[in-house]
């Protein structure tokens, strides 16, 4: 059975744990869920989730965990909003104290769409067809590498992206899919 960790340091791990067993329960795939707090969680982890919620915050509980290193070493890891933020090569708008994991050929723009008050939802053109997608205190993402594959759109934003690095693999968001669809969960188990 595969074993996929939810970093659970900050932010919406909850939803993450629910979209996962109703996604595994939706394509008849069993997993291991493992609320990753502390280094001897990432035993044996196939994938890991970063959870949307405050990226300056999640990098520095992931120091103070002593896990930093090691999350950014996950063979595959789904980044979701502040998730994507870590998982980027390139970040504008960055704190001094932040840190990335910096993996994946994307650019991201912190809060590029304004503050926590505009926060909206808005329905997004997504390789799974049109799903509802919801933007808190959302980055934009630019594709800066080759082997970045978009996987939806709002409007002409790419908000989420998927790329495969040699035995590595990484899937970005912008929005938060645990919200309103299992679909982008059921692609990262079939990962
Ligand atoms: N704006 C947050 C950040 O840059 C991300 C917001 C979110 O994860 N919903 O860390």
């Amino acid at each position: 059975m595969k074993k996929i960790g939810v970093l659970a340091l900050q932010g919406g791990v909850d939803e993450h744990i629910a979209a996962l067993l109703s996604a595994s329960e939706k394509i008849s795939t069993p997993i291991q869920i493992v609320e990753v707090r502390n280094p001897s969680d990432m035993d044996g982890l196939d994938g890991i989730i970063i959870p949307g919620g405050e990226s300056t915050t999640i990098s520095k509980l992931m120091e103070r965990a002593g896990i930093f290193s090691k999350v950014g070493q996950v063979r595959k890891i789904m980044g979701t909003c502040a998730g994507a933020v870590l998982l980027a090569k390139k970040v504008q708008g960055s704190s001094l104290e932040q840190r990335f994991l910096s993996v994946m050929d994307i650019e991201i723009e912190r809060n590029a769409y304004g503050r926590q008050l505009d926060s909206f939802e808005a329905n997004l053109t997504t390789v799974f067809g049109t799903l509802p997608g919801v933007f808190i205190r959302a980055p934009k993402m630019h594709v800066s590498g080759k082997g970045v594959q978009p996987m939806a759109f709002y409007g002409n934003d790419i908000v989420a992206a998927y790329q495969k690095k040699l035995d590595k693999h990484y899937l970005a968001m912008t929005f938060h899919p645990e919200l309103t669809t299992t679909r982008f969960h059921e692609f990262f188990i079939k990962l």
